[in-house]
């Protein structure tokens, strides 16, 4: 091997291993039980939040802005839940980031949202506007009051604009965001995270709701008490479970989530009404890794692959737009005759050219370490690949119309394939990915009861809430729903308890 072969393999080993460990969720936490004892009087009249993803460190953010104290409590090990993984970026329209003057937001995912639109109406409007009208402030709030990087924007599936916003340098939004929401937090004597701690009760006096009970590794079951803000996830990885429950037709599907069971049922015991539980979105590209094909739990191949001009091939062919949205992408694939039942998984490439390669350029090193993806020729491919390529090397320079009526080929730049012309590819397969449906709340994250009134002392946000995205979530609009919703939840419950302090 060459010397610059040899150096090239070892940085990206290094990189690798970085990226991994980011990826298993190794973020530095020590030490996280009872941290700030001194603060534990404080506590008593604190709030108290549940799980440490994205949803959660918004919340208690923005709670001690307010000056109030945290118990944060979180069932694993290490804090960071699904958010940590998250790839692709979160969404913000209009910031100063984007080339494009962008109103399209609201309509994108009122479209998204599909024919749930169609019952709850205004209901559901009210949830997508404070979403996208609040969008824009909650990316400003991350990069200017927090200091994270998010200065790199894509187009991802279903969006009509570039809209997804993540950092210019390797690593992944999600890191970046909770390890700096995490480190602010912990500089603060008001925040108290203890890990390896799992609700299982929400205590109420009357229809209000007090505290929560919660069991620690040790065994003792604890309670802590005060006002309560569920930022506990979906229940894309109760598969046995919830999702069993509500949607049998995907069992056996593979999946990007943490295997943990979903905490709806905790809230529906007090009341808590429940919304498009049915709604699972499975994300058409999850990839399946050469060395252990069959595994269940499989990396997400992140959208900004297509975003960023790859094509989706099955057979040779390209079948849809891949940047129509992930329910129309994986419908197509699943349409099709799987090829395994066990896990139930299709075979579908997905090819970028060098300019793609380039824009994507830290995702698809570590998919290249990882063995998920290859760099191949065209001759390498499937039989008629090449003709494919062709016709859209021809629609990406404007020789024609994409017969697929994709539009925007970010950075494609191969304009005249050949047999011998380098590509990048992986195969992917659907999995499940995300949940729409959870508990019912409104705009002030409240979580809402019988006849839609709101449970008092309890507020909810991110995937564990339902309404907001229907029947399909835009890429990118987790991370934001978590940063509105969270913050939201975290500034009325501020509201809540100073008004109990009067
Ligand atoms: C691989 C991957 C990539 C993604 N990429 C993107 C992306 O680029 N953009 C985007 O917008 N979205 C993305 N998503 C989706 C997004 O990351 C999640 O939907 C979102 O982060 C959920 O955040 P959350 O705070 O609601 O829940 P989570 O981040 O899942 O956090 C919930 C936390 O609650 C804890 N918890 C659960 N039950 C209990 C209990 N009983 N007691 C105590 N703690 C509990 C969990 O352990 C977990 O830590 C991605 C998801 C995955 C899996």
């Amino acid at each position: 091997m060459s010397r610059i072969g040899f150096l090239t393999l070892i940085s990206l080993g290094i990189f690798g291993l970085f990226t991994a460990y980011l990826y298993t969720n190794r973020i530095s936490d020590a030490p996280m039980t009872s941290e700030h004892n001194t603060e534990d009087m404080a506590f008593r009249s604190g709030a108290i939040v549940v799980g440490s993803g994205l949803a959660g460190l918004s919340a208690a953010s923005q709670l001690i802005s307010h000056r109030i104290p945290v118990r944060l409590i979180e069932r694993a090990a290490k804090p960071g839940g699904n958010s940590i993984k998250a790839s692709s970026g979160i969404n913000g329209a209009p910031t100063r980031f984007q080339q494009i003057p962008d109103d399209a937001f609201f309509s994108d995912t009122v479209k998204s949202a599909g024919k749930a639109m169609a019952s709850s109406t205004p209901y559901r409007e009210n949830l997508i506007n404070t979403l996208t009208n609040s969008s824009k402030s909650a990316v400003e709030w991350l990069v200017d009051e927090k200091g994270v990087d998010l200065s790199r924007v894509a187009q991802l599936g279903g969006h009509s604009i570039p809209r997804t916003h993540r950092g210019a340098g390797q690593t992944p939004p999600g890191f970046s965001i909770i390890s700096t929401l995490l480190k602010s937090l912990k500089e603060s004597p008001l925040f108290h995270l203890q890990t390896s701690c799992t609700v299982t009760k929400v205590l109420q006096a009357g229809s209000r709701v007090t505290g929560v009970q919660y069991i620690c590794e040790n065994g003792a079951e604890e309670e802590a008490h005060g006002p309560v803000i569920f930022a506990s996830g979906g229940f894309g990885g109760d598969a046995e479970g919830l999702l069993a429950k509500y949607r049998p037709d995907l069992a056996g599907y593979p999946s990007t989530n943490d295997p943990r069971p979903g905490t709806q049922p905790l809230l529906t015991a007090v009341g808590a009404q429940l919304i498009d539980m049915e709604q699972v979105q499975v994300h058409p590209t999850g990839f399946v890794d050469p060395k252990d094909p069959t595994s269940a739990l499989k990396f997400l191949a992140a959208e900004v692959l297509r975003g960023e001009g790859g094509v989706l091939l099955l057979n040779g062919k390209r079948f849809i737009n891949e940047l129509d949205t992930r329910e129309n992408v994986a419908n197509a694939i699943t349409s099709t005759q799987p090829k395994s039942d066990s896990p139930k998984q299709w075979e579908v490439q997905l090819v970028l050219d060098e300019g793609a390669y380039n824009a994507a350029k830290s995702h698809i090193d570590f998919y290249i370490f990882k063995g998920l993806m290859k760099k191949v020729t065209i001759a390498d491919l499937a039989p008629g690949s090449l003709e494919t390529i062709k016709q859209y090397a021809e629609a990406v320079a404007g020789k024609h119309s994409d017969y697929l009526q994709r539009t925007s080929f970010a950075n494609w730049s191969l304009t005249d394939p050949t047999e011998e012309s380098v590509v990048y590819v992986g195969t992917v397969t659907p999995i499940v990915h995300y949940t729409m449906g959870g508990v019912k709340f409104n705009e002030k994250s409240e979580v809402l009861g019988e006849e839609e009134k709101a449970i008092e002392g309890l507020w909810a946000a991110g995937e564990i809430t339902g309404g907001v995205h229907g029947g399909n979530r835009l890429g990118g609009s987790s991370l934001l729903e978590c940063v509105v919703f969270g913050r939201i939840a975290g500034d009325q419950c501020a509201q809540y308890i100073s008004a109990q302090e009067k």
